[in-house]
């Protein structure tokens, strides 16, 4: 067993993982010397221990505590380089264009060499002198280098401390069959832990895995054999399941994104602002290179037991391979498929591609796009109530095309069987899809976001009309909802709600896709702020070789007149904000980091409204994988040395992420600022700009809408309060059901919805 594996998950679920039983723990303990010594330990790192946790501290060996503070200290990267390019960056160095401008002149003409003032720095550039104040810096102000790195961070001075929970194998292995059977799509932190946990735990034979994507992410843990074959049988129902399967191997995605996609985010994401920089010409034939399918003995045998295995008709299984037609035709090449099919054992294979060449069949989205054309009505309805879940996806439109009344009729003889999930993502969208003044804001899966039109039918109804269409879905979503809650049988009388639950909208769709390793937040949590100030962080280039690797921390300030104004490279003294310079050229092995200081006096001072946070991909290429981005909150002051710049502080963090190696995008909005409310949104937009001047505020301002119309999670438990006639109770420890914060945090919670 792995503890460290284990010990990093369980701390994203602010906990410690010791290898013992929960039954050992009664009766009196005295708290050890080495124990109240790695309890301190923890308190400079900002947490503090259960009770219960401290009990089975005593317990475990002495050289275990060493190893979770290793673990510890490895996940907020203390023993990291954490010195920016500015000494006292709190203090302006007060450089301006002009330095830049007489640097580059002095070193076209020669600089030293050609008698000229001033220091030639290790990167080999000149500084004249009367431009920059070197002394202020760490490396070189012209190009961006970091001379050398700092071997501290500073410890003890935040105000809150994180309380740390008790995890036994027990709740391991509870963990890893929740996250398992997961009703709702697992997001970047909850797969992550997934796949560390299927390195230390055997899939469980009798276990349900209603997700595809998790599904796919469990056959594909381990050596490619026997069991991932039965796992795939058992697993993989349709044809599409085992495109996505291999087409999850090929690229590490678990959406398909179609390959042409995939060219055109590399070559995009590639692209520079500076034109001899531009690379993405190469970028895209390099993905075209990388998505060339070529396929072992092994997985061709594999693929052809799976769909040998489907549990479908032919002409079932071949209308399920339509729409990704095109790739099925190269699948079927690279797997050798065909040369399977005529082997003894895959007769239901062989039949499959017959249909699947003959192409002589309608498929049932032709014969829908048909009578919709001519608008038969009945037939539509009737057609898409065999398939809810395609119902669902076009409820709207439909509406539009038929009127309400008949089709919330048609839709509601199906609710019943619809997972939760959909139709609490209906509740969601209605009011923003019948919205016309609304710019809607749709996350492709490759990330970043563009603006969608309204739909044109919606011209055809006024104000008034439309807004009695999203009260319709509203409403029968409601219905549908209560009516679940009340068929479920519970001997509870009382409920306690967490008034934090009312402010979490229900996660449906808007998955983050960075990792969180310290604590598992929702998005759209509020973290409240309580000194002065807010300082961002970022930190990248762990592990890597010294190189150009050039990302970027900046901030948008939303002015109540309506203006923007950005603390960036390129502006790094703004009202209220101060950045701590910019790192071009990373150092070897350590990272590097850059930080913004926020003054919220300042800020209310200057009339600012809000302030979103943000990180970029200068250099070619998406945002670096393993990049830490995040923000520290104290009521007591934070330091800023004056020495290094070193700003950073593990115990003052209140919320960080790190970016997957799935990620595809070029930036990222990871929090917004409520100046007035004095209240931190955590939430993730990821964008394709270079720098945040990309970012388009209204696409901001609408997601932020987005959040807060949302179902919260406690609007649901009140749906169910009244279906269930429970009695709302303020003392959790009173309550027959209590709901609380930590609860909403367990992939499993959910379940309750869809059952
Ligand atoms: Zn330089």
């Amino acid at each position: 067993m792995n503890e460290r594996v284990l010990q990093k998950v369980a701390l994203r679920y602010r906990a410690i993982f010791l290898p013992i039983e929960r039954e050992g723990l009664t009766g009196h303990y005295e708290p050890t010397v080495p124990v109240m010594a790695f309890v301190a330990r923890l308190k400079e790192n900002g947490y503090s221990v259960s009770e219960e946790l401290l009990h089975a501290l005593t317990k475990v060996p002495t050289n275990k505590l060493g190893e979770i503070t290793a673990v510890i200290n490895e996940t907020f990267r203390v023993n990291l380089n954490w010195m920016p390019l500015v000494k006292g960056w709190d203090t302006p160095t007060g450089e301006t264009r002009m330095d830049h401008l007489i640097t580059f002149i002095a070193n076209f003409f020669g600089g030293e060499e050609a008698g000229l003032e001033g220091i030639t720095l290790p990167c080999g550039h000149f500084i004249p002198d009367g431009t920059f104040p070197l002394e202020r810096y760490n490396g070189c102000p012209y190009c961006g280098t970091l001379f050398g790195s700092a071997g501290f961070v500073y410890h003890g001075q935040g105000s809150k401390l994180k309380e740390l929970r008790l995890f036994t194998l027990e709740d391991k292995k509870q963990l890893f069959r929740d996250l398992l059977s997961s009703p709702t799509p697992l997001d970047a932190t909850q797969l992550d832990s997934l796949k560390l946990l299927l390195q230390e735990f055997e899939v469980p034979e009798d276990i349900e895995i209603p997700m595809k994507e998790t599904a796919i992410v469990a056959i594909n843990s381990g050596e490619l054999g026997v069991r991932s074959e039965e796992l795939g049988v058992r697993l993989l129902k349709t044809p599409t399941d085992i495109l996505r399967y291999f087409w999850y191997e090929k690229t590490g995605q678990v959406k398909i994104i179609e390959p042409k996609t995939l060219v055109a985010m590399a070559q995009k994401s590639n692209r520079h602002h500076w034109l001899p920089a531009d690379k993405s010409e190469q970028a895209a034939a390099q993905k075209r290179q990388e998505l060339k399918l070529k396929y072992d003995r092994k997985h061709c045998r594999l693929a052809a037991t799976w769909l040998n295995a489907v549990p479908m008709n032919a002409h079932q299984a071949v209308e399920n391979m339509n729409p990704k037609r095109g790739m099925w035709v190269r699948m079927i090449h690279a797997l050798r498929l065909g040369e399977y099919s005529r082997k003894k054992g895959f007769e239901h294979l062989a039949e499959i591609l017959y249909v699947f060449y003959q192409q002589d069949y309608t498929t049932w989205a032709g014969k829908l796009d048909q009578a919709q054309k001519e608008n038969r009505s009945e037939e539509v309805l009737r057609m898409l109530t065999d398939r809810p879940g395609m119902f669902a996806r076009c409820l709207f439109s439909t509406m539009l095309r038929f009127g309400k009344e008949k089709t919330l009729a048609a839709f509601q003889t199906v609710t019943d069987t619809m997972p939760a999930r959909l139709v609490l993502s209906l509740g969601n969208a209605a009011d923003g899809w019948f919205d016309t003044e609304r710019i809607r804001v749709a996350r492709p899966i490759t990330g970043g976001t563009h603006s969608v039109q309204p739909h044109p039918l919606l011209q055809l109804y006024n104000e008034e009309e439309r807004k009695a269409m999203a009260k319709a879905v509203n409403d029968l979503y409601a219905h549908t909802m209560k009516k679940r809650f009340a068929s479920q049988v519970t001997s509870a009388k009382t409920i306690y709600i967490d008034p934090r639950l009312y402010e979490i909208p229900v996660s449906v769709g808007d998955r983050s896709s960075s990792i969180q390793d310290t604590s598992c937040a929702l998005q759209g949590t509020r973290f409240p702020v309580e000194g002065d100030s807010v300082r961002l962080f970022m930190h990248w280039g762990k592990g890597l070789p010294a190189q150009h690797l050039d990302m970027d921390l900046s901030c948008a300030i939303a002015m109540q007149n309506g203006k923007t104004i950005e603390c960036a490279y390129y502006n790094l003294t703004a009202p209220g904000a101060k950045h701590s310079g910019d790192i071009i050229h990373i150092p070897d092995q350590v990272g590097a980091a850059e930080y913004i200081e926020l003054s919220l006096p300042e800020l209310e001072e200057a009339g600012a409204r809000y302030v979103s946070f943000t990180c970029n991909a200068y250099s070619n290429g998406a945002l670096s994988p393993n990049l830490m981005v995040g923000w520290m909150n104290s009521a007591y002051p934070m330091t800023i040395s004056n020495e290094t710049g070193v700003a950073y502080d593990p115990s003052c963090v209140q919320h960080l992420v790190r970016i997957s190696e799935a990620n595809l995008s070029k930036g990222m909005v990871f929090g917004v600022l409520d100046v007035a409310a004095r209240e931190i949104y955590w939430l993730e937009m990821p964008f394709m700009g270079q720098t945040v001047r990309d970012l388009d505020l209204k696409t901001m301002e609408s997601l932020l809408k987005r959040l807060q119309e949302k179902l919260s999670i406690g609007q649901l438990l009140d749906l169910k309060r009244e279906a269930q006639g429970l009695t709302l109770v303020d003392d959790k420890d009173k309550a027959d059901e209590a709901y609380t914060y930590e609860w909403a945090l367990d992939p499993s919670s959910f379940r309750l919805l869809t059952s």
